[in-house]
């Protein structure tokens, strides 16, 4: 019998096991437009701690005791639809399962370029888009600024870091422990902040960037943003993709440097990825050449087997991945 994670309770601060429940799914016979598809990878990412919670948002949340969604790459096994085979291989949003029964509508097959599916679920997938609009778009990074980025090792940031280097800027980055800075500057920053062990952030980024930073990507919020501000170039722009810092707690951080806003005329932009779904066909191009110039390198997390996805989903939130963490089935 297939099976499919659920959500048993809404999670209060950090998700916990009791939190997950496992059940068994009857998939039944296709309808005429369906598809079946035996999901091979699985995507955990840090957005679907927002769908846990009972609050209105841009994503509906996550109903209790239904299965949940998730980026998801599988195969086609079975097909009551004309546009696909048993054998394609395909991307949805059918994940925290083993097998999906979809629309065909919902499906989409892999593009074709030469790496591994379960790219299609990082770097080339939906972290891969966050990081190529937000830097280029909402922030308008050129060559030659100077650009922060936190939770660098991520799979959003690492792909910041990687493009933001292909198009000519300087980049510092944060990251949690020596390891993961230590890859993080091997994929080309300039300079890597080990938030955990570096003292004051905003003296740390200042050291850094001496003359200060035209752009800020945002992953984490808080005291990463704050010590962003307190190096702000004029005419400084934000990008601000994520706050994983306050995603289980909702903490308000006091800003101390949110004044220099003002003075330093930082434009700061919230944005969500999906807003360029439609501009797909730019983002392959820029990053299938990337690939092929040797500018692009990617790391996974890999969990093995869908009893892992919720430990999987909880080691987001403790660093417990370097780049994309994924679950293989
Ligand atoms: P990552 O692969 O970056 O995983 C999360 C990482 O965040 C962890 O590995 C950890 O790295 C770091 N982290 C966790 N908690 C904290 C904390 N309290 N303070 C500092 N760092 C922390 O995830 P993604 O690349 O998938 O996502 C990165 C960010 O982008 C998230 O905030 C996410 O919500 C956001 N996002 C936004 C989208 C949008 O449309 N706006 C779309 C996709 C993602 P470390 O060990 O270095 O601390």
């Amino acid at each position: 019998m297939p099976k499919a994670w659920t959500l048993a309770a809404r999670p209060q601060g950090n998700p916990k096991p009791g939190d997950f429940a496992l059940i068994d799914v009857d998939t039944g016979p296709l309808a005429p437009g369906q598809v079946r598809v035996a999901n091979r990878w699985l995507s955990v990412d840090p957005y679907m701690r927002g769908r846990m919670n009972d609050v209105k948002s841009y994503v509906p949340p996550f109903a209790i005791g239904e299965p949940m969604q998730g980026g998801a790459v599988g195969e086609v096994v079975e097909s009551a639809d004309p546009a696909f085979a048993a054998g394609d291989m395909v991307l949805h949003m059918g994940g925290w399962r083993d097998e999906a029964v979809l629309p065909a509508a919902e499906l989409q097959k892999l593009p074709a370029l030469p790496i591994d599916p379960q790219a299609f679920l990082g770097q080339f997938g939906m972290p891969g888009m966050t990081a190529y609009w937000g830097l280029l778009d909402v922030a308008a990074a050129r060559e030659g600024d100077t650009v922060f980025v936190s939770a660098a090792a991520g799979a959003v940031g690492s792909t910041v870091v990687q493009i933001a280097k292909a198009e000519g800027m300087t980049v510092i980055g944060s990251a949690g422990g020596a390891d993961k800075c230590e890859w993080v500057r091997s994929l080309g920053a300039d300079a890597v902040i080990d938030y955990k062990s570096c003292g004051s952030l905003p003296r740390a980024l200042g050291a850094a960037a001496p003359g200060g930073i035209d752009v800020y990507f945002d992953n984490v919020g808080g005291d990463h943003l704050d010590a962003a501000l307190a190096v702000a170039r004029a005419n400084a722009r934000f990008a601000i993709c994520g706050m994983i810092d306050v995603y289980n707690d909702g903490k308000a951080t006091e800003l101390r440097f949110l004044a220099r806003l003002i003075g330093m005329r930082v434009r700061m932009q919230g944005f969500i990825v999906s807003d360029y779904m439609a501009r797909g066909a730019e983002f392959y191009r820029d990053m299938g050449g990337w690939l092929a110039e040797g500018k692009l390198r990617r790391e996974e997390t890999v969990h093995d087997g869908l009893a892992a996805m919720p430990e999987a989903f909880m080691g987001l939130f403790t660093g417990g991945n370097t780049g994309k963490m994924l679950v293989r089935v």
